[in-house]
């Protein structure tokens, strides 16, 4: 294939359906020629993730709960075998129990709060343990992250504590794997009308304020994240790395709401 990632293979983590932001990353780096790999969460997924995958040719699709380490190792271990290294990984993936999508933050679980942190945390720096061991030749990482992590949005709550620390390991895992040519970055993409977010409380309202109030006066697209993605996981940011990169159509520079914005 043509494009300036042919010959590239890579690991999409996070696919649920077609409106999944890693969906939306996976269209532009196919279409600049990668090799790609898919993992999904339980059989309901399974369906919808195998034809996806079909219809760009890629027939690499395996199951991988992240909360189970022997899941993730028999991703890598496949990978492996099959092609010995990975030029880069897509991790596309965070939970949270609903009902704690709405409320105060305070009345956070420990339990809810330890789950929250493992799958939308821990999980990247584990999958960048086992992918830094395939990358031979350096490699891009990049995991999704919002602006939720930074500042205060209604019914963010333990998602955005999750997310900080997710921004946090970006930082430190770029310094551990910088010396063998390895990046690591967060895409921090606007809000989205995707599975996960239809989770978080008001979610419609979020959007709208979104909408309204960023300095293009729209919401994130599919090609928004894809470009930008592509961007992160080739060698165009080639000196990029621990970085959080804002595709949120610029709303995070903002201070106050603008006074031609209508009231929602
Ligand atoms: P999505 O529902 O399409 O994707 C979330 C994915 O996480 C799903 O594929 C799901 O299977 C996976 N997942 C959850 N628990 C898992 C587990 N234990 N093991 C393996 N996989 C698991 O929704 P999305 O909005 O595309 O979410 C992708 C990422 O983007 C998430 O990290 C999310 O926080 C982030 N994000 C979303 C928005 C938004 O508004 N939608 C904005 C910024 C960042």
């Amino acid at each position: 294939a043509a494009g300036i990632m042919a010959g590239k293979k890579g690991l999409i983590m996070g696919v649920a359906n077609e409106r999944s932001i890693a969906w939306g990353i996976t269209q532009a780096l196919k279409e600049q020629g990668a090799d790609l790999a898919f993992t999904y969460q339980g059989d309901a997924l399974k369906k919808r993730v195998e034809p996806l995958a079909q219809s760009i040719g890629s027939d690499i699709v395996l199951p991988c709960d992240v909360t189970d380490q022997a899941s993730i190792d028999a991703v890598f271990d496949t990978l492996e075998e099959k092609w010995g290294k990975i030029d880069f990984v897509l991790h596309g993936i965070a939970y949270s129990d609903k009902s704690e999508l709405k409320g105060r933050y305070v009345d956070c679980s420990r339990e809810n709060f330890l789950q929250t942190l493992d799958i939308s945390c821990f999980s990247f720096t584990a999958v960048a343990k086992r992918a830094a061991a395939m990358m031979n030749e350096g490699g891009s990482m990049l995991t999704l992250t919002y602006y939720g992590a930074e500042r205060v949005i209604p019914h963010y709550n333990v998602m955005g504590v999750a997310k900080a620390a997710l921004e946090a390991s970006v930082r430190y895992l770029a310094e551990d794997l910088g010396k063998d040519g390895i990046r690591v970055n967060a895409m921090s993409a606007g809000p989205m009308k995707t599975l996960a977010a239809s989770g978080i409380g008001d979610f419609r309202y979020i959007l709208k304020w979104n909408e309204l109030n960023s300095p293009l006066r729209r919401n994130t697209t599919m090609e928004d994240v894809g470009g930008s993605g592509l961007y992160l996981l080739s060698p165009l940011s080639s000196g990029v790395t621990g970085e959080t990169h804002h595709v949120d159509s610029g709303f995070h520079t903002v201070g106050m709401k603008a006074v031609d914005a209508p009231d929602i």
